[in-house]
């Protein structure tokens, strides 16, 4: 137990007392302690600079209303930003593997170009919600910089 420091209740209070989660009996005796130990005033300010660290991370990150499955820690994050390139990756090479297979199918220039309309019209959509993500990646990134 610290040397110096008369405290004669639990570390525990001391957050209890950052929350205002006190009885009044417990908050007083805090306070009063609090007003005449510096190592604990020291000890109460670390904590409350870790709270609002933790709470304005949480409630900071997603705000992303169009992802509503926004995930919330870190890895499940990155996970998350893995996981769209991957996607991305799939829709190619499935796609340009179907449309390979449609095309030495298609029996005439109509089939071909029907073919071609649709597969760059799918491919334009998307472009658009590709280019609209990275933006999205882009203003988190500065987001996360200006903190
Ligand atoms: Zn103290």
């Amino acid at each position: 137990m610290p040397e110096q420091c008369g405290r004669t209740f639990d570390e525990v209070l001391l957050s209890g007392y950052l929350d205002d989660a006190l009885v009044q009996g417990d908050e007083q005796r805090v306070r009063v302690h609090l007003e005449d130990c510096a190592t604990c005033r020291t000890l109460v300010e670390e904590l409350a600079a870790v709270r609002e660290a933790t709470m304005s991370s949480t409630f900071d990150t997603p705000r992303d209303h169009e992802w509503p499955e926004m995930p919330r820690t870190g890895a499940s994050r990155l996970a998350h930003g893995m996981g769209w390139p991957l996607v991305m990756a799939w829709v190619v090479l499935f796609g340009g593997y179907a449309l390979w297979e449609l095309w030495t199918e298609a029996e005439n220039l109509l089939e071909q170009l029907i073919l071609v309309g649709g597969v760059s019209g799918i491919g334009l959509l998307f472009l658009r919600v590709l280019i609209d993500r990275l933006d999205a990646l882009k203003t988190d990134r500065y987001r996360e910089v200006q903190k």
